[in-house]
């Protein structure tokens, strides 16, 4: 997938203040940052922002994830290599393709059928054979393709669903930013045989995760 591009110095100077001056330590995935070319990722309107040190929109009200919040969640996967991965709440795909530098297989689910479909195209055309974009509401997770050893919401969530949960391999780990719209903080989930415990972290601010285990249209209406 590595072609050198004229993005390279920004990506550059995005992994060395964005990440490691934050205590983003984890080699690999400060490598996937440094690689995968989000410039391809946000409208071609905000190319030139591409590298900057925040969320930027993407279509259909979404938002492409700050880097640093986008490293802070994929490190809590803590993954090696070898892992089966979800994620929910594709948008551009650009957490999808970092994740698939990372993991072994990956299962992305958004819930627009447009940015699925921008989304899988970018994927395709960087080559990278082992992230699979799927169209659905995800907030139930993907049965077909579980157990899972990470999965990650990309979306902010009322609570942690319990069939997210169970779709988690024995030691797997679900990372879920849970809150309202004021603010949610990061949920980092381990599973033990059948027992799940959570620690929180970090306060971020996250679109909302929508379908049946998500937040109502009442509960948090979309922006005007
Ligand atoms: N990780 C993405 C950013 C995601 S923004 C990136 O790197 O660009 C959150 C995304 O979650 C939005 O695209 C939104 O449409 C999607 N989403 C919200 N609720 C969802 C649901 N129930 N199922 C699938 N996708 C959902």
């Amino acid at each position: 997938m590595k072609k050198p591009d004229s993005f390279e110095e920004q990506r550059a100077k995005m992994v060395k203040e964005q990440l490691v001056a934050r205590k983003i330590h984890d080699k690999r995935l400060l490598q996937a940052m440094m690689q995968v070319p989000r410039h391809l990722f946000v409208h071609p309107d905000h190319v030139e922002s591409a590298y900057t040190d925040g969320p930027l929109p993407i279509g259909e009200g979404q938002t492409i994830s700050q880097p640093y919040v986008a490293a802070l969640m994929v490190a809590a996967l803590g993954l090696q290599g070898h892992e089966k991965v979800l994620e929910i709440g594709t948008g551009s795909g650009y957490l999808a393709a970092v994740l698939g530098q990372l993991a072994a297989e990956v299962h992305s689910i958004e819930q627009f059928e447009s940015l699925a479909s921008k989304a899988d195209q970018v994927i395709a055309n960087l080559e990278f054979s082992n992230v699979h974009v799927h169209h659905n509401d995800g907030s139930a997770g993907l049965n077909e393709h579980a157990p899972y050893d990470g999965i990650l919401v990309s979306a902010a969530a009322p609570k942690a669903p319990e069939a997210l949960l169970t779709q988690l391999t024995p030691n797997g780990v679900l990372v879920i930013p849970v809150g309202d719209r004021n603010g949610q903080r990061l949920q980092r989930w381990t599973r033990d045989g059948d027992k799940f415990k959570y620690e929180e972290s970090t306060k971020v601010s996250f679109v909302p995760l929508r379908g049946e285990f998500g937040w109502q249209r009442n509960a948090w209406p979309n922006p005007k």
